[in-house]
């Protein structure tokens, strides 16, 4: 199937005072239709700064994007006017982040804020707008929307806020939305409630969903797609079951033992990774897990391994799947 959205070859440097920082260095993805896509990967992996380059809202300066194509809608989101920008990202791609308050605007009433993208965007009166405010509030379950709809941000519970981002993300009917850790700051009750509350909309709506997360439990309930994220790079992607029962990339091995999972007990124990990410100022020329991988191989500390094909469905950049790696590991486990 054409993708709805496809990101090829994503570069993006921040450049700070001290060099510049290499957080995107050649990203692809594709999101589908009706699908969603979640972006796993421990922070700094540069899960944020993809998305952020996708409506074109990196900080800048210092952030940079370098090199790549955004496909969207038959153009290259990365090369069209900031106006086309605008009417994209009101209406054609609806965005949530963790925080609702960096994001909401806290002079307006939440009311006004859904109204205002649908007079702009989709030449609604007034009267339609507020008709459709009401019906948005409601539809993501927020009691009272008559008296809601005249509130400000700060009248709203976190919860509440999260829910009325969704709302107005959503009520231009938006083919793709971003949410960049939608539920991480809300406690598990409604975090479930946020994530059933987006799957039914998208159920209805077949809006593609780019879901980036650090909760395996989060993308188990949400998914259909993974791609893990490290160093910059997506080392690994696939069907939902490819990654948390096929996995081949030792760091989403890593990642399934650190974080929670779906299954996962609270008294269970999480491993974390040792070590620390790379250094994205002076990003290492071979395979960005070599320093803690513990498969680690010398060609990996030297060249990035090529994308492999497991299935139709299924990436993976990793040595290991060289056709000569038993080999070479063999060798260099013998004593000369
Ligand atoms: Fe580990 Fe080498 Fe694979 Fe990187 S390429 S994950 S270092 S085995
Ligand atoms: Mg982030």
């Amino acid at each position: 199937m054409e993708p709805i959205l496809e990101i090829k070859n994503l570069h993006v440097t921040f450049h700070t005072h001290a060099g510049p920082v290499h957080a995107v260095r050649g990203v692809d993805l594709k999101l589908a239709k009706g699908e969603t896509l979640a972006v796993v990967g421990e922070s700094g992996s540069g899960k944020s700064v993809t998305a952020q380059a996708i409506v074109r809202l990196i900080p800048s300066p210092p952030g940079r994007m370098e090199a790549g194509e955004i496909r969207f809608g038959g153009r290259d989101l990365a090369r069209v006017s900031e106006k086309e920008m605008f009417q994209v990202r009101g209406s054609e791609i609806g965005m949530i982040f963790q925080d609702p308050m960096t994001s909401l605007n806290p002079t307006m009433t939440v009311g006004k804020q859904i109204m205002e993208g649908l007079m702009w965007h989709q030449s609604f009166n007034r009267e339609q707008a507020r008709k459709r405010a009401l019906e948005m509030l409601r539809l993501v379950g927020i009691p009272t929307p008559e008296k809601r709809v005249n509130q400000f941000p700060h009248e709203f519970s976190g919860g509440m806020r999260q829910r009325g981002m969704i709302a107005i993300a959503l009520a231009c009917n938006p083919k793709v939305l971003i949410a960049d850790e939608p539920t991480t700051a809300l406690d598990v009750t409604i975090q479930a409630q946020i994530l059933d509350l987006m799957k039914g909309l998208q159920e209805k709506t077949e809006t593609a969903i780019l879901l980036i997360t650090h909760d395996l439990g989060v993308v188990a309930e949400a998914a259909q797609q993974v791609a893990v994220m490290y160093g910059g790079k997506v080392v690994e992607s696939g069907r939902v079951n490819d990654i948390f029962h096929r996995s081949r990339h030792p760091y989403t091995w890593g990642l399934m033992r650190s974080m929670p999972r779906l299954d996962w007990k609270r008294d269970e124990e999480l491993t974390p990774i040792p070590g620390s990410p790379p250094d994205l100022f002076d990003p290492p020329a071979g395979c960005p897990f070599a320093d803690r991988c513990p498969h680690a191989m010398v060609i990996c500390h030297e060249e990035m391994p090529e994308v492999s094909t497991v299935s139709d469905t299924h990436r993976v950049s990793c040595w290991l799947e060289h056709p000569q790696a038993a080999e070479t590991k063999a060798r260099a486990a013998t004593p000369m």
